[in-house]
C-alpha cells in the first residue's frame, strides 16, 4: 500500500484537512493507497515553500543546477522498475509501456541538464559608440505545473526539468488519479539533494490547482490536460498577465493515400489507436483512408483490433491496460451509440471486455468505427479510448480537408510511397508534428513537441528551447566609454 503525502519544503506532510482519497487500481478495483485531498491552504504553504527557497536556488549557477538534475536522472535510472511498476499499478498502461515511458523520461532530463551550460543569449553590436550590447536569461520565480494523468512521469519530469535548470522554484499538482508515481518523483528530487523547498508537490484536484494558478507569488503556469480545463487556465492567466503555457487535447489522422503500404499504415494505426488504450494525446484517432485501398485496410485493422490481449499491466502478456477509471471507461462506451446515431458501422468492439476477471476492472474493447462522416461527433471530439474512426475519402485533397477539419491540430501522420505528395500534406497539415510513414505516438525528448488550435497555446515543451518558456530574456546595454549619451536618439 502507498499511503502517499504532499512534499512540501522538503517535508513529506498531509492534507492540512486530513482529508484523503483512495487510489483504486483501474486493472481490478482494489485499493493501492491513499494521497491527500488538498485545498487551497495546502497549495498555499506549497507556494510559501517555494517562494522562500527561490533567492538561493536562482543564485545558484545554472551548471551546477543542471548537474542536480543530472543526479536525478541517475536516481531515476536505478529506481526505474519501481516507478514504472506503480505507473502500471495505478495508470492502467501495459508494463512495457511503462517501462518505456520512465526511459523516455530519463532521456529527456538528461538532455535538459545539460541545457544549464547552454542557455545562451546574443551579443550584439551597438549602435553607440563605447557600450557593449547583450542579452541574458533570469527565471520568473515561482512557477505552477499542472499535469495530467496519462503520462505522470514524464509530463511532470518534461516541465520540472527546464523549470528547474532556469532557475524556478516549483509547485507541482499532478493529476488525482496518479498520485503514486508524483510522490515517487518527490522521493527522486530528495535523493538527488535538491534544497529543500524547491520543488513542493501538492496532492488533489481543482481546488489546488486553481489556488495555484490565481496566487500573485505564482510567476508562470504550465498545464497539460483536457482542452475546457486548458481554456479556462488560458482566460485566468490572460487576466493575471500571467504567462502560460498549455498543451492540450488532440484528434490525430494517419492519412492512408492510395499508393500507401497499406499493411505498414494499419499496424501504426492500431498500435496508435489502441495502444496505451488509446490514452495518449497523440492516440491515433482517426484513420482518413483511400477509398481504392479502404477494404484492405479495414480487413487488417480488425485483424489486428481484435488480436488485442486486455489485461493486468502487469501480465507480460498483456498488450491493452484498462482505461484509467470507470469514469473515463464509461466516457469511451457512451460514444459506441453517438458513432451508430452518426451513420457508422461497428464491425470490432463496441462494447466493455468481459471473461477472465476483466469485469473487475474498466476494459473497454479495442473498437473500429467504419464509414464516419469526416464532420461526425466521433471524427470531431476526442474520446480518448482504444477507438479509431475510419473515414472514406476519394482522394488525397479530399483526405487533406478532412485531417484539417477539426478544431485539434497535435500531430498527424501520412502514409504514401511519392515525396511529392508527402511534402504537399508535410507543408499543409495544420499540426505541431507531423509524421511521414510512422505512427502518431511518441517525439523525441531533444525535439520540441506540441500542437496548434485548441491542441496549444504557448512555446513548445522538449526540445533545445523548452527552458525559454520559465525565463524571461533582459536586454542589457553597458556604457563602458564613460560618456555622456549625445546621440539623437535618446
Ligand atoms: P484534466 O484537464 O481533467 O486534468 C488535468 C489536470 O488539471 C489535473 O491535475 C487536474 O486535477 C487539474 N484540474 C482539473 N480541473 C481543473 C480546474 N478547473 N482548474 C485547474 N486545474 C484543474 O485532464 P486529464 O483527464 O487529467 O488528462 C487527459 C487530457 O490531457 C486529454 O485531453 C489529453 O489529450 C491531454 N493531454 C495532452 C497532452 C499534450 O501534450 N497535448 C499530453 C497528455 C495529455
Amino acid at each position: 500500500m502507498a499511503h502517499v503525502q504532499n512534499f512540501i519544503a522538503g517535508r513529506a506532510c498531509p492534507a492540512i484537512t486530513g482529508e484523503t482519497s483512495p487510489n483504486i487500481s483501474p486493472a481490478d478495483g482494489e485499493v493501492l493507497g491513499s494521497a491527500p485531498r488538498s485545498g487551497r491552504a495546502d497549495a498555499e504553504a506549497a507556494i510559501a515553500a517555494a517562494g522562500a527557497a527561490f533567492p538561493g536556488w536562482a543564485d545558484t549557477p545554472a551548471p551546477s543546477r543542471g548537474d542536480l538534475l543530472l543526479k536525478l536522472a541517475r536516481v531515476l535510472e536505478r529506481r526505474a522498475e519501481e516507478v514504472s511498476r506503480a505507473l502500471a499499478l495505478e495508470e492502467g498502461k501495459v508494463i512495457a509501456e511503462a517501462r518505456g515511458e520512465v526511459q523516455k523520461a530519463l532521456r529527456y532530463v538528461i538532455f535538459a541538464a545539460g541545457d544549464g551550460r547552454r542557455m545562451n543569449g546574443i551579443t550584439a553590436p551597438s549602435e553607440l559608440a563605447g557600450t557593449f550590447a547583450f542579452t541574458m536569461w533570469r527565471p520568473h520565480g515561482v512557477v505552477g505545473l499542472i499535469t495530467p494523468w496519462n503520462f505522470p512521469v514524464c509530463i511532470p519530469l518534461w516541465k520540472l526539468a527546464p523549470a528547474l535548470v532556469a532557475g524556478n522554484t516549483v509547485v507541482l499538482k499532478p493529476a488525482p488519479e496518479t498520485p503514486w508515481t508524483a510522490a515517487l518523483i518527490g522521493e527522486l528530487v530528495e535523493e538527488a539533494g535538491f534544497p529543500a523547498g524547491v520543488v513542493n508537490i501538492v496532492h488533489g484536484d481543482a481546488e489546488p490547482a486553481i489556488t495555484i494558478i490565481e496566487h500573485p507569488d505564482v510567476h508562470a503556469i504550465s498545464f497539460t490536460g483536457s482542452t475546457d480545463v486548458g481554456r479556462a487556465i488560458e482566460a485566468s492567466c490572460g487576466r493575471l498577465h500571467k504567462p502560460v503555457q498549455c498543451e492540450l487535447g488532440g484528434k490525430n489522422p494517419i492519412i492512408v493515400l492510395s499508393d500507401a503500404d497499406v499493411d505498414m499504415a494499419a499496424l501504426a494505426c492500431a498500435q496508435g489507436a489502441f495502444g496505451s488504450t488509446g490514452q495518449r494525446c497523440t492516440a491515433t484517432s482517426r484513420a482518413i483512408v483511400d477509398r481504392s485501398v479502404a477494404d484492405a485496410f479495414v480487413e487488417r485493422i480488425l485483424t489486428h483490433a481484435r488480436g488485442m490481449v486486455p489485461g493486468h499491466p502487469l501480465h507480460e502478456s498483456t498488450t491493452m491496460g484498462p482505461s484509467v477509471s470507470e469514469r473515463q471507461m464509461e466516457k469511451v462506451l457512451s460514444f459506441h451509440a453517438i458513432a451508430r446515431e452518426g451513420g457508422a458501422t461497428i464491425p470490432a468492439g463496441g462494447a466493455r471486455a468481459t471473461g477472465g476477471g476483466l469485469e473487475r476492472g474498466f476494459f473497454p474493447l479495442p473498437t473500429v468505427y467504419d464509414h464516419v462522416r469526416a464532420d461526425a461527433r466521433v471524427a470531431c471530439e476526442e474520446i480518448f479510448g482504444p477507438v479509431l474512426s475510419v473515414i472514406r475519402v476519394g482522394d488525397a485533397d479530399e483526405a487533406l480537408h478532412a485531417a484539417n477539419a477539426i478544431p485539434f491540430g497535435l500531430t498527424a501522420s501520412v502514409y504514401t510511397r511519392d515525396l511529392g505528395r508527402a511534402f504537399r500534406f508535410i507543408e499543409r497539415l495544420d499540426t505541431g508534428m507531423t509524421q511521414v510513414n510512422a505512427p502518431t505516438m511518441g517525439g523525441e525528448g531533444h525535439l520540441p513537441f506540441g500542437g496548434i488550435k485548441a491542441t496549444g497555446v504557448g512555446p513548445r515543451e522538449m526540445g533545445p528551447d523548452a527552458w525559454k518558456f520559465y525565463a524571461e530574456s533582459k536586454t542589457v546595454y553597458v556604457n563602458h566609454g564613460g560618456g555622456a549619451r549625445t546621440s539623437k536618439f535618446y
